[in-house]
């Protein structure tokens, strides 16, 4: 502890921050054991196409179900799994699993996967989707992937590279948590994604408090519309909200509105038990609610 003032302790930190480092090294422990002990799982959002209400596919989520602390979401694991490099084992797992679960959907589902700006940094991370692919025997076109601005920013050259190589393979890129980071025109235009999606904040603020807010909300979804890739909205949670995006011809939604993340057996349910074999064209409908 920081009293002890053995060698090698913190003895200059505040008992505070020492308290902060104690707890994330436990996690961190905790964490390595985590993925070996089968307490990671992923949870799947749909996410839907407003003007037919039809499901276009579904994210996939982490949690991790801590047998002591319960469940911890990824806000607290993710930055100490990307600081320690466990989000390469880990995201590995992830698009592992989640492409074996879009194995048993309709194959017009997507399946969309976040990703680290930490998993760019390995040179294995395009076979590594490739094999997740194959092994699932699911298409390319079926994957989409999320990445964040911070990652462009972070490495731009290595994640330029690896998401044209996936790009020319069929796989669809999407940019995630749009309208809060520092993306210029510049990147939008050079990057291949084929989607946009419009950050929560904003469209929470599309029913905001004052004119302001709901204006300058209006207007990230307008050009993030203008830009002529699918664009999805995170996180709605209203028919107000819906209907604005609706007539601002955002093309899909996503948020509590429609479906919280949900668990495996959930989405069978969803789908409505087809299969992928199933020959008929597919109709996949949740109910909008509202
Ligand atoms: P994200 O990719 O932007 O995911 C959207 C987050 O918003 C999810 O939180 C989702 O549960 C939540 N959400 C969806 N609809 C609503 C809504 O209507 N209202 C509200 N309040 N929240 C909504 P979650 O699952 O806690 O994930 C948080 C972030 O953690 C994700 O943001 C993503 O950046 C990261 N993450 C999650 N799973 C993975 C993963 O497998 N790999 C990586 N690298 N990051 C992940
Ligand atoms: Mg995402
Ligand atoms: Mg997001
Ligand atoms: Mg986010």
């Amino acid at each position: 502890s920081a009293k002890s003032g053995g060698r090698g302790s913190f003895r200059f930190f505040e008992p505070e921050l020492d308290r902060l480092l104690q707890a994330r090294r436990s996690l961190e422990r905790d964490m390595r054991s985590a993925l070996a002990n089968g307490e990671f799982e992923l949870h799947y959002q749909p996410f839907i196409h407003v003007a037919s209400g039809e499901t276009c596919g579904f994210e996939a989520l982490l949690r991790w179900h801590h047998p002591q602390r319960g469940m911890v979401s990824p806000a607290q694991f993710i930055s100490l799994a990307e600081e320690t490099g466990l989000i390469v084992p880990l995201g590995e797992w992830v698009l592992r699993t989640a492409c074996a679960e879009a194995a048993k959907w309709p194959d017009d589902l997507k399946i969309a996967i976040n990703l680290s700006p930490v998993q760019f940094r390995s040179p294995e991370l395009v076979p590594v989707i490739v094999h997740a692919l194959a092994s699932a025997g699911i298409s390319p076109k079926r994957l989409e992937l999320e990445v964040t601005e911070t990652a462009i920013i972070q490495d731009s050259e290595a994640v330029f590279t690896a998401l044209s190589q996936l790009h020319d393979l069929g796989v669809r890129i999407a940019l995630d948590d749009f309208g809060t980071g520092y993306s210029s025109l510049s990147f939008l235009q050079k990057f291949p994604f084929d989607k946009v999606k419009i950050d929560r904040s904003f469209v929470s603020e599309l029913s905001g408090a004052t004119d302001e807010s709901r204006r300058i909300a209006r207007a990230i979804v307008r050009f993030a519309v203008s830009l002529g890739k699918t664009t999805t909205a995170e996180g709605v949670e209203t028919r107000e909200q819906l209907d604005i995006l609706r007539a601002d011809a955002c093309v899909e939604v996503q948020g509590f509105h429609f479906s919280p993340p949900v668990q495996s057996e959930k989405v069978a349910q969803m789908i409505g038990g087809r299969t992928p074999a199933a020959a008929e064209r597919p109709t996949v409908r949740l109910a909008m609610a509202g």
